[in-house]
C-alpha cells in the first residue's frame, strides 16, 4: 500500500512534469521561432533598404550565420550565401507567399540542407525575392545554464512530492493500521479495545463508526455472556437432567445432572448422543417426530433407574425444528415410595383380614354353640384376635404418626430416667416369664428430642427381648457416652435371629418365622428404626440363634444438645 501510493504519486508528478516541460518547450520554441522570423524580417529589410545584396555574410543569429537566397520570379536562384548550385525554388512556400503578399515566413524541412529551417522571404521587387534562413537547431530554446536550474527545480519538486506522499501515506496508513490492530484485538476477545483517531475527515468518521460498533458489540457480548452464565448456573444447579441435541443427534447441551445420570464423564458437545446413552428407548424417543411428549423409561445402564423424560422441539427463527431438548427426571425414589405404599396397603389389608376373618368365623359359630365351655373357648379366641387387631392398629397408628411428623419435639431429657421407667413398667406388669433386667448405667448426657418416642423405642426393644426368649430371660441394658455419641445397648439371652433374617428384621411386617410370631405385628422394629432416625442415630443388631440378641443404638450428640447441657 505504502509503495503503491509512493509510486503512483511519483509517476503522476513525473508525468505532469514531462507534460509541463514539453508544453513549455513547445511554447518557447514557437516564441523563439517567431522571434527568429522577426529578426530575419529585419535583416531582409536592412539589406533591401541599404541595397547591400553583395555582402550578406555579417548577419548571424545565436552565433550562426544567416543564409540568404535571392530568387527570381521563375524560381531560379540568383544568389545563395551557402550553396552555389541550387535547383529551382518556385515550389518553396515562403517564395510563393512572398511573391503573392510581399512577406512570408515558414519553419519547415529543408530538402537542400536536410534539416529543419526557419525561413523569412521578403519581396525586393516584382521579380525578385530575398529569403533569409537559419537552421532550427541553432535556435537555442534552453541555454545550458538554464538547464542546470531546471534540473535543480525538478529535483526539489520530486523531493517535495516524496515528502508529501509520505505525509499522505502516514495520514492514510496509520489509521488503517490502528483499525486493523483494534479489529484483531476485538476478534481475539479484547472487547474494550477502541481506535484512537480524532481527525475531522472520512477516516475520523470511519473510526467513530468503528468505535460505536465496538461499543455495541461489547454490550451485546456482555449481555449474552451474562445470559449464558445465568443459563449455565441454572442448568448446573438443576435437580433434573437437560439434554439438547440437533436433528443429527449431535449434543448441543448437556447439564452435569444428566451426565451423572447416564455415567458420562467427558465433554460430549458435538458428539453423537447414541454413543454415550446406551438405551434404545431413550434414543428412539429422541428421534421420533419432535412434539411435546412425556414418557416414563426404565434405564438399565449404568445404574437401574426410573426416568420421566419430557421432550420438546427446538424451533429456529424460520419455524423449522432443528433439534429436541429433553428434560430428564429421576423418579426412582417416587416409584419406590409408590411401591412401598402399595405394598404397605396390601400388607395392612392382609394383616387385618386374618384376625377379622377369625373373629367373624368364631362370632358366627357362637350363635349355634350351646356348650358353655366351648363358648368360653371361642370368646377367648375372639378376645385374643381382637387384642391382636388392636395391637396391629396401634402399631400402624404409631408408625404413621412417626412418618407424618415432619419435626420432632426438641426437649432435653435424661435417657437413663426413660430406660428406668421402661424397666419399672415391664417388671411390674404381669409377665408369664421370669424376667431379670440389669441396667448398667455409665452415665449418659441429656438427649434432645421427643421423650415419648424414645420411651416407645426402648419399650419395643425390651418387649421383644421378653417376647423372643425362653421361660426365663436376662436382659442387660447398658447406657454410655463415647466421643460424640451416646450408646444404648439392649441385650438378651433369648432365641436369637437367624443370620439370613438379620438384614430384613427392620422391614414393616417382617417376622422371622410366622409360626413363632407370638402375637407380634412385625411393626415393632420398623417403629424402632424410624425413631432412631428421628434422633439422627443408627441401630445395629448382633444375634446368635439360641444364644441371644443385642441391639445397639448410637445417637450423635447435636450442638444444640451441648448448649442445653451448659
Ligand atoms: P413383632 O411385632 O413381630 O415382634 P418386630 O418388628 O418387633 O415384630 O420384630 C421382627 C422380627 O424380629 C420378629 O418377628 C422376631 O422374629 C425378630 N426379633 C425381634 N427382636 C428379637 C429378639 N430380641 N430376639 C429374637 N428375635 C427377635
Amino acid at each position: 500500500m505504502k509503495k503503491r501510493i509512493l509510486a503512483s504519486s511519483l509517476i503522476t508528478v513525473i508525468f505532469a512534469l514531462i507534460v509541463v516541460t514539453c508544453s513549455f518547450i513547445a511554447l518557447l520554441n514557437i516564441k523563439e521561432i517567431n522571434k527568429t522570423k522577426e529578426l530575419l524580417e529585419v535583416y531582409n529589410d536592412i539589406i533591401i533598404k541599404n541595397n547591400t545584396f553583395e555582402d550578406l555574410s555579417e548577419f548571424t543569429i545565436n552565433k550562426s550565420r544567416v543564409r540568404f537566397t535571392i530568387v527570381d520570379k521563375s524560381g531560379n536562384v540568383i544568389k545563395d550565401t551557402e550553396n552555389n548550385n541550387l535547383e529551382n525554388h518556385l515550389d518553396r512556400e515562403e517564395i510563393i507567399g512572398a511573391f503573392e503578399s510581399g512577406k512570408y515566413s515558414s519553419a519547415r524541412y529543408s530538402y537542400t540542407e536536410g534539416i529543419n529551417v526557419v525561413y523569412f522571404a521578403t519581396k525586393i521587387d516584382e521579380n525578385t525575392v530575398i529569403r533569409a534562413a537559419v537552421p532550427l537547431n541553432d535556435i537555442k530554446v534552453f541555454k545550458e545554464m538554464y538547464m542546470k536550474y531546471y534540473f535543480i527545480i525538478i529535483f526539489f519538486v520530486i523531493l517535495l512530492c516524496i515528502g508529501l506522499s509520505l505525509k499522505l501515506i502516514r495520514a492514510i496508513i496509520y489509521p488503517l493500521k490502528e483499525l486493523e490492530l483494534a479489529t484483531n484485538k476485538i476478534a481475539n476477545g479484547d472487547y474494550s479495545r477502541r481506535v484512537n483517531i480524532h481527525t475531522n475527515d472520512e477516516i475520523g468518521s470511519l473510526a467513530n463508526t468503528f468505535n460505536n460498533m465496538a461499543e455495541q458489540l461489547q454490550l451485546k457480548i456482555i449481555d449474552s455472556m451474562d445470559k449464558q452464565n445465568k443459563l449455565e448456573a441454572i442448568l448446573e444447579s438443576m435437580e433434573s437432567g437437560v439434554i439438547a441435541v440437533d436433528n443429527k443427534q449431535k449434543v448441543i447441551l448437556i447439564n452435569p445432572y444428566a451426565k451423572n445420570l447416564f455415567g458420562i464423564n467427558e465433554n460430549i458437545i458435538g458428539e453423537n448422543i447414541s454413543e454415550y446413552i446406551i438405551d434404545y428407548d431413550i434414543i428412539s424417543f429422541m428421534r421420533d417426530i419432535p412434539e411435546i411428549e412425556t414418557k416414563e423409561i426404565k434405564l438399565m445402564h449404568p445404574i437401574p433407574r426410573e426416568l420421566r423424560i419430557k421432550k420438546a422441539p427446538i424451533i429456529n427463527s424460520k419455524k423449522i425444528p432443528i433439534g429436541v431438548v429433553l428434560t430428564v427426571l429421576d423418579i426412582s425414589d417416587i416409584k419406590r415410595l409408590e411401591n412401598i405404599r402399595s405394598q404397605f396397603v396390601a400388607n395392612v389389608s392382609h394383616e387385618l383380614k386374618t384376625p377379622l376373618t377369625s373373629i367373624k368365623g368364631f362370632a358366627e359359630t357362637l350363635k349355634y354353640v350351646e356348650d358353655n365351655n366351648t363358648r368360653n373357648k371361642f370368646l377367648d379366641i375372639i378376645d385374643k384376635e381382637t387384642e391382636r387387631l388392636t395391637n396391629l392398629i396401634n402399631d400402624i397408628l404409631i408408625l404413621s404418626n412417626i412418618e407424618n411428623s415432619n419435626k420432632m419435639k426438641e426437649e432435653g431429657f435424661k435417657a437413663e430416667e426413660v430406660i428406668e421407667d421402661v424397666i419399672n413398667i415391664v417388671v411390674n406388669s404381669i409377665n408369664t416369664k421370669e424376667v431379670e433386667i440389669n441396667f448398667d448405667n455409665r452415665g449418659i448426657k441429656e438427649l434432645l428430642g421427643d421423650r415419648d418416642k424414645f420411651y416407645q423405642m426402648i419399650l419395643n426393644l425390651v418387649e421383644n427381648a421378653i417376647k423372643y426368649s425362653k421361660d426365663k430371660v436376662i436382659i442387660n441394658i447398658k447406657a454410655y457416652d463415647k466421643k460424640n455419641y451416646s450408646y444404648i445397648e439392649v441385650e438378651d439371652d433369648g432365641i436369637g435371629i437367624p443370620k439370613e433374617d438379620l438384614p430384613r428384621i427392620f422391614e414393616r411386617f417382617y417376622r422371622v418365622d410366622k409360626s413363632r410370631a407370638k402375637g407380634g405385628t412385625g411393626l415393632g422394629l420398623a417403629i424402632v428404626k424410624h425413631i432412631v432416625k428421628m434422633f439422627n442415630g443408627e441401630i445395629f443388631v448382633d444375634s446368635i440363634v439360641d444364644k441371644g440378641t443385642k441391639f445397639t443404638i448410637k445417637i450423635r450428640k447435636t450442638k444444640k444438645l451441648t448448649d442445653v447441657n451448659i
